[in-house]
């Protein structure tokens, strides 16, 4: 099955940009891509990009896609106070408000040009139901590619951790059931819609023998790793008191620094730290909307770039960053950027190359996604460029990543149609909509049977 992309603007991210091409799609791959017209395909099929920009479709590399049924909460708190508010309200999920947050987020996600998505989840209250299942199941309906992170947390507030112990697990629980996850799920072939991540949540929450056993679980099954690290500096002062380290020092200590490794934020960082992520190839999520709508700070992304040290975006959970679309996180990026080192520091092509090849390289895809060339992946994003006013803009590039977020004409994953004109096309787009704002209000409802009356007590945080 040959699949033609004719008449395109490409962006391919490795290698020079096309003014009017084509994309030649043979199965689940490109398999090749050029300027002027297509050369003849017979019976092949036929999608007509004028007025298209293509791009590799979007990679997401950190999300918490249940937070979807808890937006709007705690807006004007810290992270630790919105943590501290929240982990009760999330104690009460189940696995039926999962399935429709994750549906509702995963949609969200393609909506905006999204092909690849990681999840990290974290919180597994007994009795709830399968929820690691539940985001796998809503993955495979919309369609979009999936790195599920098994998460987990051991240190409760009675080990001097931030979370209640009613929301943490025992460390012999969470070892057997990530190692389960990873057996059951996890798919490492190149063209694999599904692999599994190890994931203990943060320091401030998650035991160093946690994390040196994750890691050595990670290792020992090729499976990637990740976890939130430097996002405020509430974290380094915990960090300090608890271990006498800072966090990257920390992960440093505990094995937690590498190519198979990349963290979530990476705000706080000094000249060493950015270094050493460097030098060991560990990556990092750039999430500039949940660190600004948390007030975290802006990470030193055009340094880190500098040196050598790979970063992608992530959007986060939807709880610290509502609505959040991924699109919009490329130029989020670049504005925090030139707001603080000045306007050279990003360009609208290196924030393109973040939310593409950035994040492959976080999920270890950069062999298969991320750009546009012979032989990797067919996950494009279709962009239109030809609108009354978005056509006022002379570079297409500019347009995508200086303004909103442009229309789809359509986002392809392994050359299969997820939105086609703006509309998701493997799943009814209001059917996902309305089952994640049900979800909200289930998790609401559950709280308050909890004696959480969470509207109420956690809108100020
Ligand atoms: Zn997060």
């Amino acid at each position: 099955m040959t699949l033609l992309i004719e008449n395109v603007h490409i962006a391919p991210v490795v290698g020079p940009e096309i003014e009017s091409g084509y994309i030649r799609i043979e199965g689940d791959r490109i398999a090749g891509l050029g300027a002027g017209p297509a050369p003849g395909v017979p019976d092949a099929e036929r999608v007509d990009g004028t007025g298209c920009l293509a791009t590799p479709g979007l990679v997401n590399t950190h999300h918490h896609l249940y937070q979807w049924a808890s937006q709007g909460l705690a807006q004007d708190a810290t992270l630790f106070e919105w943590l501290v508010a929240l982990y009760k309200v999330w104690a009460a999920m189940d696995a039926e408000v999962v399935k429709g947050a994750a549906a509702a987020g995963l949609g969200w996600l393609a909506l905006s040009g999204c092909t690849t998505t990681s999840d990290h989840h974290y919180i597994f209250p007994k009795g709830r139901g399968d929820l690691f299942a539940a985001g796998i199941e809503a993955a495979r309906e919309v369609g979009v590619r999936f790195h599920p992170a098994r998460g987990s947390m051991d240190r409760g507030e009675s080990h001097g951790g931030l979370p209640p112990d009613a929301v943490v697990e025992e460390l012999d629980d969470i070892l057997a059931a990530t190692a389960e996850a990873v057996d059951v799920y996890h798919d490492p072939s190149s063209s694999s819609m599904l692999r599994v991540v190890v994931a203990p949540c943060s320091p401030f929450s998650s035991s160093a023998e946690l994390m040196t056993e994750s890691a050595a679980l990670a290792r020992a099954k090729g499976v990637r790793l990740h976890t939130h690290l430097a996002e405020t500096l509430d974290e380094d002062e915990h960090c300090l008191a608890q271990f006498g380290l800072r966090p990257v020092d920390y992960m440093e200590k505990l094995g937690w620094l590498g190519p198979d490794v990349w963290f979530a934020h990476a705000v706080h960082l000094s000249d060493a730290d950015i270094g050493k992520l460097a030098a060991t190839g560990t990556g990092s999520a750039h999430c500039p909307s949940s660190n600004g709508r948390l007030g975290a700070g802006i990470a030193r992304v055009s340094e880190m770039l500098r040196r050598g040290a790979n970063v992608g975006l992530g959007v986060d959970g939807a709880a610290s960053s509502e609505l959040t679309p991924l699109a919009g996180e490329m130029r989020q990026a670049l504005l925090f950027q030139r707001a603080r080192y000045g306007p050279a520091a990003l360009t609208a092509r290196q924030a393109l190359e973040l939310a593409t090849l950035g994040g492959a390289r976080n999920l270890g895809r950069a062999g298969d996604l991320g750009s546009l060339e012979a032989g990797k992946l067919a996950d494009i994003a279709l962009w239109r460029i030809d609108g009354p006013f978005t056509s006022a803009v002379a570079d297409p590039v500019c347009a995508l990543v200086f303004g909103p977020a442009l229309p789809l004409a359509r986002v392809l994953v392994g050359g299969r149609t997820l939105v086609e004109d703006g509309e998701l096309k493997t799943v009814s787009q209001d059917a996902v909509g309305r089952a994640g704002a049900e979800a909200g209000r289930r998790l609401l409802r559950l709280a308050e049977q909890r004696g959480v009356t969470a509207a109420k007590e956690v809108h100020r945080g």
